[in-house]
């Protein structure tokens, strides 16, 4: 008899590991080869007994984990794991459903249709838009430009899904000096070069400046797509869009939005200015593993043309039987997939539309409350205005220092520490430390917490020095 009480084992293991997560060292230092000898060795020659595979796994695994779905790992854009998300994903695994098709599970693709349409909703972008589920902000803004770069040669009488790029009319890509570098591998797996495009100056804030948009506009013909972005990676700031949505309207261009995260402010009606007039664009990528804190992997392309959008991605076979229902396949690139809409369907309905919106606020207000309390130590510089769950932070020597030297060591020990986890950047020519506030667990003590250990860790640093 088929025996499933592993999964039991793993029920278990997994509550313990999500009920230390919060006492848990965030990021401790791992040996790579200790971690590969627990992990590794020779391939077993005879399968062994599933319940001793998790227990392995479990020891193996457990000095090379982050605790990163808990309260105080500020590295990066991350989020959490909502419990509700959690165990729909354990139920996605053991129903093993293939998203690709209607057929191949038709539960996949409706609630696919459900959760897309809640966040259309939700997000405020148009109620018609297409969805397609993908595993990250990478494949969406992936998804969403294929269907830009269908759309606009279509207009220029080009058939890109049958001819390729060979021959064809050139494609101005447009982006803001500040996009994301993962739009970079997108462009250059559609075959348009990762460093063709136009570079729109960013202000201090990293948002895209109108006015010299318009400007690379005016000497531009032909297809276009610009890239616009809700979510500098570093300071949170969103581009105009409200501005920028006409300028590229009246070129009959196609705008893309990367908002892996910040396109979240949107459900949140006190930040949804800074994403105004971001429902204007034609495509929208957008991360559920960040803030949404769904696990991973989860990315959402929307977009404003669905015909472009299926005419991009779709995969005609012959025994790929189409249903009258939607099919998830003719919106993503892949076709067997997880069906990870399970996932972003328990998420929202756990949180509902306050939830989200209290989760995306409070995280704001929580990085707003760290700024405040590291500002208040002399020697730590806030570099950025705190619009939304980011913050960049210096620490300056006493007398003539290097500033950039002590932000890496203070960088350092605070990872060393273990009591949070925050990593580093360059903003404008300055070493900064990058603290990212996107999960559900992070408390008012989390912060304190946090604040007091990097302030420790700087005046340690600063006296050493
Ligand atoms: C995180 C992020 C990405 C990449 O997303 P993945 O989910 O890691 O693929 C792209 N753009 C922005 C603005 C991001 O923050």
């Amino acid at each position: 008899m088929t025996d499933y009480r592993v999964l039991d084992l793993a029920a278990r293991r997994a509550q313990e590991f999500l009920a230390q997560l919060p006492e848990r060292p965030v990021g401790p230092p791992v040996d790579p080869q200790a971690l590969a000898e627990s992990l590794g060795g020779p391939l077993p020659e005879r399968g062994e007994d599933p319940a001793d595979v998790v227990e392995h796994l479990v020891r193996g695994a457990s000095a090379g984990l982050v605790a990163s779905p808990g309260p105080r790992y500020f590295g990066f854009v991350i989020g959490g794991s909502l419990p509700a998300a959690v165990a729909a994903d354990w139920l996605t695994a053991a129903w093993d459903q293939n998203a690709a098709l209607f057929l191949s599970s038709p539960a996949a693709a409706v609630v696919e249709d459900v959760a897309g349409g809640w966040l259309k909703e939700l997000l405020g972008l148009p109620t018609d838009a297409s969805v397609g589920f993908v595993t990250g902000a990478t494949m969406a803004n992936f998804t969403c430009l294929a269907a830009a770069r269908h759309e606009v040669l279509r207009r220029a009488g080009w058939d890109v899904e049958a001819k390729g790029l060979q021959g064809a009319p050139r494609v101005n890509v447009i982006a803001g000096e500040e996009a994301h570098s993962t739009l970079f591998a997108s462009l250059r797996l559609l075959g348009l070069g990762d460093k063709t495009s136009t570079r729109v100056p960013a202000d201090e804030q990293g948002r895209m400046r109108a006015p010299e948009l318009a400007d690379v506009l005016r000497n531009v013909s032909g297809p276009t797509i610009v890239c616009a972005q809700a979510g500098n990676v570093n300071t949170g700031a969103s581009d105009p869009f409200e501005a920028i949505a006409p300028l590229v309207r009246a070129k009959d261009a196609w705008l893309h939005v990367d908002g892996a995260f910040a396109l979240w402010a949107a459900a949140v009606p006190a930040l949804r200015g800074q994403v105004a007039g971001v429902e204007r664009a034609d495509s929208w990528a957008l991360d559920a593993h960040k803030w949404l804190n769904v696990p991973y992997d989860c990315g959402l392309a929307f977009t404003a043309h669905a015909p472009a959008h299926r005419a991009a991605l779709t995969t005609g076979a012959a025994y790929l039987i189409a249903s009258a229902a939607r099919d998830p396949l003719d919106w993503t690139p892949e076709a067997s997939r997880r069906a990870r809409g399970f996932t972003v369907y328990a998420a929202l309905r756990s949180l509902g539309r306050d939830g989200v919106g209290d989760l995306v606020a409070r995280c704001c207000a929580l990085a707003r409350r760290m700024a405040a309390r590291l500002q208040a130590e002399p020697g730590v510089t806030i570099l950025n205005e705190i619009a939304l769950n980011q913050v960049l932070v210096r620490f300056t020597p006493r007398g003539a220092g290097d500033a950039d030297g002590l932000t890496r060591s203070v960088i350092a020990r605070v990872q060393r520490d273990g009591v949070c986890w925050a990593g580093g950047t360059t903003w404008q020519g300055k070493g900064a430390m990058r603290i990212s506030v996107s999960g559900w667990q992070t408390t008012e003590t989390d912060i304190d917490r946090s604040a007091d250990a990097i302030i420790g860790a700087f005046r340690a640093e600063a006296s050493s020095a």
